[in-house]
């Protein structure tokens, strides 16, 4: 069972290279499943027993589900749609020595440099473009192997294995293809999009690696992909969302943008994107904005966002008692200073809903002379105040284009999201 939505997820992941690709991907799943797409510009027309959706700058979505009988409380569960990356700049085209033409790129969050040598890479997000007139969003991915970003060799520079501080204007700039070609970016793109370059006006566009997923091991126990950190939650959560019954809470399946680079975007987890969505939720039903206060204080969130395991040979890097394992479940999130939202009482009643979803979980803490990361839950608390689990799924090489988790720890969070939503 957990191989299938191992496999799921693998699939997932490769029809998501972007945010913009994720929230569409997750958009046709939840369509063809019922959800009614909602617009921010529209009045909503609520009913109980409903399903919904609505997206914000097509990187951020929040999926509802509304029982029959329309219960109070909100469940949701949380997670992000970007990873770390490389933007394309303006104008991005360099021609070196009449030779080579590469594309100037910046930094999208804070990733690992060093695995993005080497490899096949290429270009996806979406473009803007004028047609008869009108402004429209249109969606690529130059779906084949495009670029590269070549190391330096060896012989160049001895040092280099003994630590080399990258420079990402000038080490990180990918390879696109030699000077004087035809095929120059602006026609691809416009290709790509089905439209005449002169019709493209803006574009937000990132590397991707073409590397693909894979499940792995002596045991075939190790599954690798790009973006797991944080597809990996989201499409549990939206797995979740998608099986079981509803019947005791609303269930809000949330995906947020921008984590990466510090959620305080529109679409972003410090933005009113969902408390504006809960308030329409609330208002839709016909619930004065009293009972959204008395329907907050009774709900509950799951932030997922993956955690880190105890890595092979970096064993010192965990605390000593709190190791994440791969495939041994989900990772349950503490932190003195609260860039964890985890506390006694959430963290409870995580436990026991893993415990009647029959899954495995564990639990993760800084060393306590390490600052570690943070994550949505206690960003999105400061607009939207629910008692809030910080969770994740164990896995290494955080914020490399090619991560690795264990195969069987989707499952066990498709299971508890499922429970969740009930
Ligand atoms: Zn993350």
């Amino acid at each position: 069972m957990y191989y299938e939505t191992a496999e799921k997820l693998l699939a997932f992941i490769r029809k998501s290279p972007t945010a913009f690709h994720a929230v569409d991907t997750m958009r046709k799943t939840l369509a063809d499943q019922g959800f009614q797409e909602l617009s921010e510009k529209d009045y909503w027309k609520l009913t109980p027993g409903g399903r919904y959706m609505v997206t914000r700058n097509n990187s951020a979505l929040i999926a509802f589900s509304i029982p029959e009988d329309a219960p109070r409380r909100f469940h949701i569960m949380a997670s992000h749609s970007d990873s770390p990356t490389f933007k394309i700049k303006e104008n991005p085209e360099i021609t070196v020595e009449k030779a080579y033409v590469k594309l100037n790129v910046e930094k999208y969050g804070g990733m690992l440099m060093s695995p993005w040598f080497d490899r096949p890479l290429s270009v996806a997000g979406r473009v803007i473009v004028s047609e008869g007139g009108e402004i429209r969003e249109k969606l690529i991915d130059i779906d084949r192997d495009l670029l590269m970003i070549p190391s330096l060799a060896i012989h160049m520079n001895r040092e280099v294995n003994s630590g080399y501080s990258y420079n990402p204007q000038k080490d990180l700039l990918p390879l696109y293809g030699t000077a004087g070609t035809e095929e120059t970016f602006s026609k691809t793109l416009a290709e790509a999009a089905g439209v005449r370059e002169e019709e493209i006006l803006s574009h937000d566009l990132f590397l991707y690696s073409r590397t693909r997923g894979a499940v792995w091991g002596a045991e075939k126990e190790f599954i690798s992909a790009g973006r797991l950190d944080d597809l990996q939650c989201a499409f549990a959560s939206m797995e979740g969302l998608l099986s079981g019954e509803k019947k005791k809470s609303i269930a809000v399946h949330c995906v947020m943008d921008n984590e990466e680079v510090g959620s305080g975007t529109k679409q972003g987890a410090a933005s009113t994107f969902l408390k504006d969505t809960l308030l329409r939720i609330n208002s839709g039903l016909g619930r004065t904005y009293e009972e959204y206060l008395m329907s907050l204080a009774d709900s509950f969130m799951i932030s997922a966002d993956n955690a880190h395991a105890l890595h092979p040979n970096y064993t010192d890097m965990a605390d000593p008692v709190n190791r994440p394992l791969l495939n041994k479940g989900i990772v349950i999130k503490y932190n003195a200073n609260q860039k964890y939202c985890t506390d006694a009482v959430s963290a409870a009643r995580f436990k026991e809903l893993c415990n009647r979803a029959e899954v495995p979980y564990q639990t993760f803490v800084n060393r306590s002379d390490m600052a570690g990361g943070s994550t949505l839950g206690n960003i999105s608390n400061t607009q939207v105040p629910v008692n809030t689990v910080d969770i994740g799924l164990p896995q290494l090489a955080m914020h490399s284009p090619y991560e690795t988790a264990g195969v069987k720890d989707t499952l066990s969070l498709v299971k508890a999201a499922e429970l969740f939503f009930e």
